[in-house]
């Protein structure tokens, strides 16, 4: 499942073809098509298919996590 991580601090789901869009508008996309995007946590190659979580920022960039069940747990009991 696809989880954007939005700035209120809710989750909401997303379907994969608005996480093409919406990674269009971050300009992110080709950045993942091309292996630039790394998990937060573990460091893994985000890829289209692994992304968990999407987590915006004021102007830095996105970051990701991907699906590992421990990536997602170490990043809900480390955020501040
Ligand atoms: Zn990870």
């Amino acid at each position: 499942m696809l989880i954007f991580h939005n700035m209120k601090k809710n989750l909401n789901a997303i379907f994969s073809e608005d996480l093409e869009k919406l990674l269009n508008k971050f300009n992110e996309y080709s950045e993942i098509e091309s292996g630039n995007r790394f998990c937060c946590i573990c460091g893994s190659l985000i890829t289209l298919s692994n992304i968990q979580l999407l987590i915006p920022h004021n102007n830095k960039p996105l970051e990701y996590v991907c699906n590992s069940t421990n990536c997602v747990e170490r990043y809900h009991t480390n955020k501040p």
